[in-house]
């Protein structure tokens, strides 16, 4: 049995799931946040054979990431699976940013760490948690090797024309300014299993992934290779999200700097945390602004008009880019859970081959599932996001 450990850093928290790769089964899975603060909690969840999994949580004081291993191993040797009889052969780590050094899976080295940590100043709030969490990790398993999976990497392929911004070209160089894209290893994940349930050959289809969780992320997908993306420099390009702007007119920060006196964090803090559905409707979660707006509450109806007119215009836009789609892709928490935003999104699309299939696409289940109707030209999927274990299949072809 080959294990492989997946870590995924924040900043006081981070996420660990152990994947047995013959299978690809999760055998346990947990969480520990609050790092730092006075009660600190760690849940760990041990699957079982049927697939149901049994829960532990403890609250205790976790000063760092390094305790924070400590408090996982505890967890591993006291409800198990034993880590000596399933140790994992390596650790694979997700990191936001990987700038355009890194477009593959990379074996954490001294020097890819300090690269990461360059990186930071693209992605401040990721890139120095995930440096955190790769030291603290390599602490707990110094014998295997590490390996970091890039969130920008499958965006590598973006061609000049798509992740170059009209802004002057010197002052774009030399602060290394260009759109990046996001959450790759979901797109390239989910756009993979896309082509494998439908029994294509990945090289030959064009896809467009709609990945629509709290944050939001939409590609275009040839052939297997990213060729258009909606996040850019940093993860607030784009669709609408639970928080934040996507995509706004950059006067606006002139605006708002000149008229309302807003500096540098005040802005940041408005356009990542307080804006988005949350910033129109005062709602973050999709259930609570569906229920709302379908119960009559305007500002919700208003704020979901919003995120679905948003979709609409960069799904236009890449059809148009690849000229010709075959699939239509929906992933991440409300991409697989909402058949309303579906619905709207691709709603009077019917001229553009575009047709959903009310009953299929109302119906719930686990697994990838079609919810054309049968004589839709286009294909629209529901394809279940799985990053972790797209992050332990790259950890193993790494080393
Ligand atoms: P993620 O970031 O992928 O975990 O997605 C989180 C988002 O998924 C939240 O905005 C949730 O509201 C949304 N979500 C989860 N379940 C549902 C559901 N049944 N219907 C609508 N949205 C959902």
């Amino acid at each position: 049995m080959t294990a492989v450990l997946v870590i995924n850093s924040g900043s006081s928290s981070f996420k660990y799931q152990l994947i047995e790769m013959d299978a690809e089964a999760t055998l346990a899975r947990g969480l520990v946040e609050r790092i730092g603060a006075d009660e600190s909690r760690i849940v760990h969840e041990v699957m079982g054979d049927d697939g149901t999994a049994t829960s532990h949580e403890q609250i205790t004081q976790i000063h760092d990431h390094t305790a924070g291993f400590q408090a996982m191993l505890d967890a591993f040797a006291e409800h198990g699976p034993s880590l000596t009889e399933h140790p994992p052969v390596a650790v694979g780590h997700r990191v936001v940013h990987g700038g355009a050094r890194f477009f593959e899976p990379t074996v954490v080295t001294n020097l890819v760490t300090i690269n990461i940590q360059d990186l930071s100043e693209l992605a401040p709030l990721h890139n120095p948690a995930n440096v955190e969490g790769i030291t603290a990790a390599q602490e707990a398993f110094g014998d295997v090797p590490h390996v970091a999976v890039f969130d920008t990497a499958f965006h590598q392929t973006l061609p000049p024309e798509a992740y170059t911004y009209a802004l002057d070209a010197a002052t774009a160089e030399r602060y290394r300014v260009r759109k990046y894209g996001f959450h790759g290893t979901s797109h390239k994940f989910v756009s993979e299993e896309a082509a494998r349930f439908l029994g294509r050959d990945n090289a030959s289809l064009n896809q467009i992934v709609l990945h629509l969780g709290n944050g939001a992320s939409m590609t275009a997908v040839r052939g297997g290779r990213s060729v258009d993306t909606s996040m850019g420099l940093t993860p607030l390009e784009g669709l609408v999200m639970g928080t934040r702007t996507g995509d706004i007119d950059p006067a606006v920060v002139f605006h708002l700097h000149r008229r309302a006196d807003m500096g540098v964090a005040e802005l940041d803090e408005l356009f990542n945390s307080k804006s988005g559905i949350y910033g129109l409707s005062g709602l973050k979660d999709m259930r609570d602004l569906t229920e709302q707006a379908n119960t009559g509450n305007e500002k919700a109806r208003a704020a979901l008009d919003v995120y679905v007119h948003r979709l609409k215009q960069y799904l236009g836009g890449y059809v148009f880019q690849l000229g010709r789609v075959d699939t239509i892709v929906f992933t991440a928490g409300i991409g697989e859970n909402s058949a309303q935003v579906r619905a709207e999104t691709l709603a009077g699309l019917e001229n553009f081959g575009i047709r959903v299939d009310a009953a299929r696409n109302e119906q719930r289940s686990r697994g990838i599932r079609v919810i054309s109707a049968d004589d839709s030209a286009v294909t629209v999927l529901v394809v279940p996001t799985n990053e972790e274990l797209e992050i332990a299949r790259q950890t193993l072809s790494a080393i």
